[in-house]
């Protein structure tokens, strides 16, 4: 008698991805589900093999591709997802030529699978990311050892993780229930690819995000990140704002005792929603800002078009530490953008004089082909940003200021 089991159609979902890639990994697998589909964590077995592909930096890409190649010599289709089509196009197209659908077109998904009754626009957002699968099962061995001995090998490296071991407690931690308020980003920050991937901003109607709130609330969940490609620049699309969705889900959970973590939020909207922030956060609900300054030159900053000052950070952050002294700020910088010196690098370094971090994500400039820096020149040489890094770790470690690096 034939396994009823061997006619059930099985896909592998995989991501070496950020959280918003996983988010949207967790909502295809219900999309699978939903359609009668079963998830198999082997793509040895599977019907269709479907990877978002992260394009974060060098690294990951050079990841990406290995895992693309290896899941295509696995019988069944394979489907590229993500952001590594739009971040390296020309890489991309000669390297891959089977489908592909960056994050901006996923709606396209139903044209694939057509005889789905239930279409992917109509599974919810997903509040939690998918776990992990253990793509390393999915890396060829070479790529596998060259990443495990370059850890092992480079002392940098090394002293990475014995200090991120020793200061774990200061690492991001959070059991966050993540909602969803937009995707999409309007701004153009010339070193950033992913907006070409993530597409124009779309905010979601503000009674869908409340609602979602409060039925979560009413489940039991506690700890919330609002997420997007660019939080601050939520309701810019619908003739709303930031602000006022903060106030009604203030209203929303009154009577609970909730913790928020505000992410993704560009330094301009800090400044321009300051008062409004420091309103909602002296309840002691916003436990942690992540507000991304990049550099400490007004000059890289404009070249970065960031579209503020860096004395309009000082000062905005100087006020929200005065009101809150407990809350948690995080940033990251960009070390070594175009044209940097040693001296722009310094003014990057003074701000943590100026305003106290609790954490800061050194990440090293990735000359990504899809973006609009990839032109500026003169490039800061890999040794130079290694120097930069070497002498950053040791000015933060004496102001017991907790870092991590990203290749
Ligand atoms: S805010 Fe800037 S860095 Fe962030 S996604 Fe938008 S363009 Fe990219």
């Amino acid at each position: 008698m034939k396994d009823p089991m061997s006619t059930i159609r099985k896909v592998y979902i995989a991501s070496n991805g950020c959280n918003r890639r996983l988010l949207d990994a967790e909502r295809l697998e219900r999309y699978f589900r939903a359609n009668g589909w079963l998830i198999t964590d082997s793509p040895k077995n599977a019907d269709y093999k479907l990877f978002f592909a992260s394009a974060l930096n060098r690294v990951r890409i050079d990841e990406s591709f290995d895992i693309i190649s290896r899941l295509a010599g696995f019988p069944g289709e394979t489907i590229v997802l993500g952001c590594l089509m739009e971040v390296a196009p020309y890489e991309f197209s000669q390297r891959w030529d089977g489908k592909a659908i960056a994050v901006k077109d996923m709606d396209a998904i139903d044209q694939v699978f057509s005889d789905f009754s239930v279409k992917y626009r109509d599974i919810p957002l997903s509040n939690t990311p998918m776990p992990s699968r253990n793509i390393y099962k999915t890396v060829s061995p070479s790529e596998f050892i060259k990443q495990r001995l370059s850890l092992a090998i480079s002392p940098a490296r090394l002293g990475d993780k014995v200090y991120s071991y020793f200061n774990r407690e200061k690492k991001e931690n959070y059991q966050s229930t993540f909602i969803w308020v937009s995707a999409g980003c309007p701004n153009k920050c010339s070193f950033c690819a992913e907006r070409k991937v993530v597409g124009d901003l779309v905010s979601r109607p503000m009674n869908d995000i409340v609602n979602e709130y409060r039925k979560l609330l009413e489940a039991g969940k506690r700890s919330f990140e609002f997420i997007g490609d660019d939080v601050g620049s939520y309701g810019l699309d619908t003739g709303t704002h930031l602000p006022d969705l903060i106030s009604r889900l203030s209203e929303a959970d009154k009577g609970y005792q909730v913790n928020w973590v505000i992410k993704h939020l560009h330094p301009k909207f800090v400044i321009k929603y300051q008062k409004d922030l420091i309103q909602v956060a002296k309840d002691g609900k916003v436990k942690e800002i992540i507000c991304c300054f990049q550099s400490g030159s007004n000059r890289l900053l404009e070249l970065m078009n960031r579209q503020h000052t860096i004395e309009q950070v000082i000062d905005t952050l100087t006020d929200i530490r005065k009101v809150l002294p407990e809350i948690k700020l995080a940033t990251n910088i960009i070390v070594g953008f175009p044209t940097e010196t040693e001296e722009e690098f310094d003014q990057t370094l003074q701000v943590f004089d100026k305003v106290y971090f609790d954490r800061v994500h050194m990440i090293k400039y990735y000359d990504a082909e899809g973006s609009d820096s990839h032109t500026l020149e003169p490039k800061v040489s890999g040794e130079a940003i290694k120097a930069r890094i070497a002498r950053a770790k040791h000015f933060l470690k004496k102001r017991n200021i907790y870092f991590q690096t990203r290749d």
